[in-house]
């Protein structure tokens, strides 16, 4: 048998491989018009960023392996020009010298691809307009940056195209501005989800331009005009606006194309011609899900269809290729975005509408346990129809999102329900993966919500008509001086069930919280009281995804973000268990993980023969426990070793620059990626270092703190300070008196003998720091469990550890003796190395310091 198989890459390659392995005998020629075979298409944009750094590693094959390895003829730079169906030669054009040739087939297989649309525009021609599709495009772009070192780009479509290439155009120092038609970027995820990868792109400085269609591009390229008048002014535009199959070949050799252009096949990949077969971009595919044919350009499918359809080639048996679901993942800069299945907008095309025919489950879980040093949360999206079966679903987030899709992807594919997510049993240790994984908490939510025992309402909803519903937040109230939703009354979940008075049951209320756990629990309180209640579906994260919220209260997301993950987290979020429904809101950096478990992490290797560089771990520790470690680190190594510092306190880097200023040590690099934070210290100046202060290497400074007050707030900002600026070098004094005296008190070995007075004051005063109250919102004690517990969650050091960590470095405490006698306290009521001092004391140490501080 004689097979043509014109189009040499992702399908074409795979199908001579497999032809070639069930048929040893067959005459196989691939066709190829360009210059290269097998070449990896998804590296392209790696390749411009210079993430891959060899030019030969985007070639998979060569002409010359495939034939030694498969015996297959391989033509490169020819091009099949038109099929003669009856008599079954192809007519071939040599590119390299012009001439044309016949070649006869038994079977064909079209494996032609597609191609970047270029609109008939104005200007389009210029030559600093690109399109990036082979390696001929990478190379003239790529020797374009390097010729011309461009400092501004256009690119033109938000597609997984065109935002990879941003990424790596921002790689390149090349500031880029991203305009896209449609209200959104990456198609194939919803509009709400696509909010969460623009804040993104946001961040990483591309300007986003939404909604704006491109109409010309003037001055030879360096003007690009929108439909609105705008003009951007650039030296370099990248066009990615969408794909279209190259089915010149199919067309004109009068074979069925679907509505979209694309080649018609049956499951078997066999066209309407039963000698031609066709697979990968040219082809309308089958729709998975919604069935009927679609266009689906991924690499994935095209390989696979490559394989499935030798065998029916060669007519040896009848593999079926049943359909695509479109799975997908790409990196955005730091994040990964997945989809899989239907989409919002592919349901509404086909005629579902949300609610009467399906729903969405819309949860924030973490990526690993939260206590596990880089830990970081996720946005899943599932939607599902009224029986439970998942129509698709999509992932924005970080670490681990790729799993995730790939999960729920097995369970699409063998028609899978929302119950099997809830029920799989996938793999869990502390560094991968929470003991309900996330896709776990993707089914509970969704099985709540088929039982009804919980409604939630989208964003968009609640955006549409807000006065629907009485908003009520049921964060702390500490949480919401942080960030508070305009409209919302405050009715914290820890008061909700001695307020239910408050609440009319002729109201619809819409509950929300961090992220969409404590406003279930909410709701479900509420419910069984007989309140009309919903949850805000995602809580306040997807609130501000929205990016409404952050508009309207004057914030970035950046600085949002941090606030939502550290200080708005639900309490009920971290410990796998702690809460028995979902704990989906789990949002958590590594910041929360304590202070002991962290530093265990440290650990110290040497990593270079000529200057000793050690690695110093610190994810997890919160300040001022970086610095604190690296303090410590740093007065063990000798002067000139270099120190590099990991950790995830997001203050780390800012802190680092300034403590190095006023240490005498030299910060040689710093960055940051994926919530990591990374220094490279070197201990001691470099002679060139001038920004160094001249003081800093004139000797120890001292700091005099006094202690007045015995709040535990105080008492912990206290022993901060001290810490901090011990680790700073300085030489710190902190004298307690008065109420300041109970943060040193523990149970004495005897019970000292008091008069009437001194026992009063003992019973009425904290009897050590563990007792200790905060200064507002005590309420009976409560609120300082509560501030000891988020702290703990948030890696800052308790109380207790503080003064320990000051005692261990140095740190001079000294009690009044004026106001122990005051107050009957006696020597033996204080901890260990605390010494009694006067007046004086306080005075002497105050006069060396450069500052005195009265708390
Ligand atoms: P192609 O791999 O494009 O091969 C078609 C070949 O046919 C071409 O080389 C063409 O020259 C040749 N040809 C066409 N007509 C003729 C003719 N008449 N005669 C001879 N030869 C002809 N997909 C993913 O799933 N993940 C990704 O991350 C991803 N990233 C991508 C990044 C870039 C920059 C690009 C360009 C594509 C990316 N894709 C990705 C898409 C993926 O590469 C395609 O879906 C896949 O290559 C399609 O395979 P195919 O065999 O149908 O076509």
């Amino acid at each position: 048998m004689k097979i043509l198989v014109v189009g040499g890459v992702a399908g074409g390659a795979t199908a001579i491989a497999r032809l070639r392995r069930l048929d040893e005998h067959a005459e196989i020629i691939l066709i190829e018009r360009g210059k290269y075979v097998s070449f990896a298409n998804c590296g392209l944009p790696y390749y411009v960023g210079g993430v891959i750094q060899n030019r030969d590693s985007l070639f998979v094959a060569t002409a010359e392996g495939i034939k030694a390895k498969y015996g297959v003829e391989v033509r490169t730079e020819h091009e099949v020009k038109s099929i003669d169906r009856e008599a079954k030669p192809c007519e071939i054009l040599d590119l390299s010298t012009g001439s044309t040739y016949t070649e006869s087939y038994d079977k064909l297989l079209l494996s032609t691809g597609s191609k970047p649309f270029v609109p008939p525009i104005k200007g389009v021609d210029a030559p600093t307009v690109f399109t990036l599709w082979t390696v001929a495009d990478v190379d003239k772009i790529s020797e374009y940056i390097a010729k011309n070192s461009p400092k501004k780009a256009v690119v033109v479509g938000g597609g997984f195209i065109g935002l990879e290439m941003a990424e790596n155009l921002v790689e390149k120092g090349i500031a880029v501005t991203l305009v896209e038609m449609a209200n959104q970027v990456m198609p194939p995820i919803d509009e709400d989800m696509a909010r969460i990868v623009e804040n993104h792109l946001a961040e990483k400085g591309v300007k986003l331009m939404l909604g704006k269609g491109f109409s010309e591009v003037r001055n030879d390229g360096r003007t690009v005009v929108l439909d609105s008048g705008e003009e951007i002014e650039t030296d370099m535009v990248l066009l990615s606006i969408g794909v279209r199959p190259n089915n010149e070949l199919a067309k004109s050799a009068g074979l069925k194309l679907t509505d979209r252009g694309g080649v018609l096949v049956s499951e078997y990949m066999q066209t309407s011609d039963p000698s031609i077969y066709a697979v990968g971009d040219v082809v309308g595919v089958n729709d998975f899900v919604l069935g009927g044919a679609t266009m689906i350009p991924l690499a994935g499918p095209a390989n696979k269809q490559g394989r499935a359809v030798s065998a029916n080639v060669l007519g040896k048996s009848a593999e079926k290729y049943v359909g695509t679901m479109g799975t997908s993942v790409a990196k955005v800069f730091d994040m990964t975005v997945a989809a899989v299945g239907a989409n919002e907008k592919s349901l509404s095309r086909a005629g579902f509408a949300y609610r009467r025919d399906y729903h969405i489950a819309l949860v924030h879980p973490m990526s690993s346990a939260g206590y596990y040093p880089g830990a970081g949360s996720m946005t899943i999206k599932l939607i599902f129809d009224k029986n439970g079966k998942i129509l698709g679903s999509q992932i924005v987030g970080y670490d681990g999102v790729d799993k995730r899709i790939d999960v729920i992807a097995a369970a699409v594919h063998f028609g899978g329900s929302v119950s099997d997510l809830a029920e799989f049993e996938l793999a869990y240790a502390p560094p991968y993966n929470t003991a309900k994984d996330p896709v776990n908490f993707a089914g509970f939510v969704a099985e709540n919500i088929l039982s009804g025992l919980t409604d939630p309402v989208l964003y968009r909803e609640y955006a549409a008509d807000k006065s629907v519903y009485t908003l009520v937040d049921v964060r702390e109230a500490v949480e919401c001086e942080s960030f508070a939703v305009e409209g919302a009354v405050n009715i914290p979940l820890s008061e909700i069930r001695d307020r239910i008075g408050e609440f009319d049951k002729s109201k619809h209320y819409l509950v929300f919280c961090a992220v969409g756990v404590r406003g279930y629990i909410a709701e479900r309180i509420l419910k069984q009281n007989g309140i009309t209640v919903s949850n805000m579906a995602g809580g306040l994260r997807t609130m501000c995804d929205s990016g409404e919220e952050l508009r309207r209260a004057g914030r970035t997301w950046s600085a949002v973000d941090k606030f939502i993950r550290t200080e708005g987290h639900d309490p009920a979020d971290i410990g796998a268990g702690a809460v028995p429904e979902t704990n989906a809101g789990g949002v958590s950096a590594s910041v929360y993980v304590s202070a002991s478990a962290s530093a265990c992490n440290a650990a110290s290797e040497p990593r270079s023969d000529s200057v000793r560089s050690i690695a110093l771990n610190v994810c997890g520790l919160s300040c001022p426990g970086p610095i604190v470690q690296v303090s410590k680190r740093l007065q063990e190594m000798a002067h000139g070793e270099i120190l590099e510092v990991t950790a995830t306190d997001p203050g780390f880097l800012r802190d680092i620059e300034s403590w190095c200023l006023n240490t005498g040590n030299t910060l040689l690099e710093k960055s940051s990626e994926k919530g990591l934070f990374s220094a490279k210290i070197l201990r001691g100046i470099v002679a060139s270092n001038s920004d160094v202060p001249a003081a800093v290497q004139g000797g120890q400074r001292e700091k005099t703190m006094i202690i007045f007050d015995g709040d535990l707030d105080k008492a912990i900002a206290s022993f901060i300070i001290a810490t901090g600026a011990a680790a700073m070098g300085n030489k710190v004094h902190m004298f307690f008196t008065f109420w300041g005296l109970s943060i040193l008190r523990k149970k004495p070995k005897m019970q000292p003998k008091k008069d009437f007075i001194s026992r009063m004051f003992g019973m009425m005063l904290p009897k050590n720091s563990k007792k200790l109250s905060l200064s507002k919102m005590n309420f009976g004690g409560i609120g300082a469990k509560m501030i000891r517990s988020v702290m703990k969650k948030k890696g800052v050091a308790s109380l207790e550890e503080l003064i320990a960590e000051a005692q261990s470095m140095g740190v001079e405490m000294t009690a009044c003796q004026m106001s122990m006698d005051v107050m009957g306290i006696t020597h033996d009521e204080l901890i260990d190395g605390v010494n009694i001092g006067g007046v004086a004391t306080m005075l002497s140490s105050s006069d060396n310091s450069n500052m005195n501080l009265f708390i």
